[in-house]
């Protein structure tokens, strides 16, 4: 194993008492700071595979390393102290506030108070929540997108070295989901956690990942980047997974590539679209706008106009996506 992967999967197996094998041979390397998207049919393994890096389920064969030690060799609650995990429906605790659901860890941890509440005031704002607004307000009081919110902070508040998320934005309607996926990227950037994500939905995994595992009946059918799985499907199994989607209005497109003018546009662009963006939004955007900014990381890159928005759209219609 190469020393930058901090979990690797070596032939694992998971098979139930009634036969189904889950997970099938897996061999997988996850190097640190990677951001993995584990995507497939149902029943093919995902969460199996998830479930067994944090032991809620143990392989029937093979190993899994995590920091090139077994995990078996781990005292089992170490090894989760140190592996954040985030579920389609976040188990806030009900009688705590906002503030103290995310510093449940923090506390038990002995970190120094003041620079607690700090950290959490600054986690509220990285996903676009007013700590004077919400970090005295009870899980009840706040939206199901609003709560999933808290939840993924309250997981990296605790700085896990790895980040587990079971399809965490499932349970959301499409407009929260797209939102709490822009922050998603917003916490990858800032804090670049090794995280392995499972989700159903491939315009998801495109917009999130480093690299994207499909899974078919406990295998592994293609790991690639986002980019290696649309312009080189391994086969019609991954093409067609990769089209599945209703349509390219889903298809997340990349601006930078696009913008025009400097970040220093004076005044500041009212409306200011982040580079990842998905087609459907971009066209209701423009459809309003004759330029916008477009920000990457939180910071302002550039501008993109109506023009190029729509060659960016014809583009992205080829499967380009790119400026050639
Ligand atoms: P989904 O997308 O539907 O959540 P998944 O890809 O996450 O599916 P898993 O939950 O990992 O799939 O399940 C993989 C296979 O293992 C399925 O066929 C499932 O029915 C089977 N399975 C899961 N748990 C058990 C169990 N406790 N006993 C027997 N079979 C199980």
């Amino acid at each position: 194993m190469t020393i930058a992967s901090i979990i690797e999967f070596q032939n694992v197996t998971k098979q139930y008492g009634d036969g189904t094998k889950a997970v099938d041979s897996l061999n997988l390397e996850i190097k640190k700071g990677e951001f993995i998207v584990l995507i497939g049919p149902s029943g093919c393994g995902k969460t199996t595979t998830l479930k067994m890096i944090n032991r809620l389920i143990e392989p029937t064969a093979g190993s899994i390393l995590i920091n090139g030690k077994n995990a078996v060799r781990y005292d089992v609650d170490r090894l989760r102290w140190n592996i954040g995990y985030v579920l389609q429906q976040i188990a806030l605790f009900p009688h705590m506030t906002v503030e103290e659901n995310i510093r449940v860890v923090p506390d038990m941890k002995r970190t120094e108070k003041g620079t607690i509440k700090q950290r959490v005031h600054e986690l509220l704002e990285q996903v676009g929540l007013d700590p004077a607004v919400f970090a005295h307000r009870k899980p009840s009081e706040l939206s199901g997108g609003q709560q999933q919110r808290v939840g993924v902070i309250r997981a990296l508040a605790a700085d896990p070295e790895i980040l587990l998320m079971d399809e965490p934005f499932s349970a959301l309607d499409p407009v929260a989901r797209e939102k709490l996926q822009d922050d998603m990227l917003h916490l990858k950037r800032s804090f670049g956690k090794t995280t392995v994500f499972v989700t159903h939905d491939m315009g998801e995994a495109l917009k999130l990942a480093d690299r994207i595992c499909l899974m078919r009946d406990g295998k592994i059918v293609q790991a690639g980047t986002p980019d290696e799985l649309r312009r080189n499907p391994s086969g019609e199994f991954v093409r067609e997974f990769i089209g599945s989607r209703k349509d390219h209005l889903q298809d997340v497109l990349d601006l930078r590539h696009w913008v025009s003018g400097s970040p220093y546009i004076t005044p500041k662009p009212q409306t200011v679209l982040t580079a990842d963006i998905r087609a459907d939004r971009l066209v209701s955007v423009m459809a309003d706008h004759e330029a916008v900014g477009v920000e990457d990381g939180g910071e302002l890159i550039g501008m993109i106009d109506r023009a190029a928005a729509f060659r960016l759209l014809a583009a992205g219609r080829k499967g380009a996506g790119q400026h050639d």
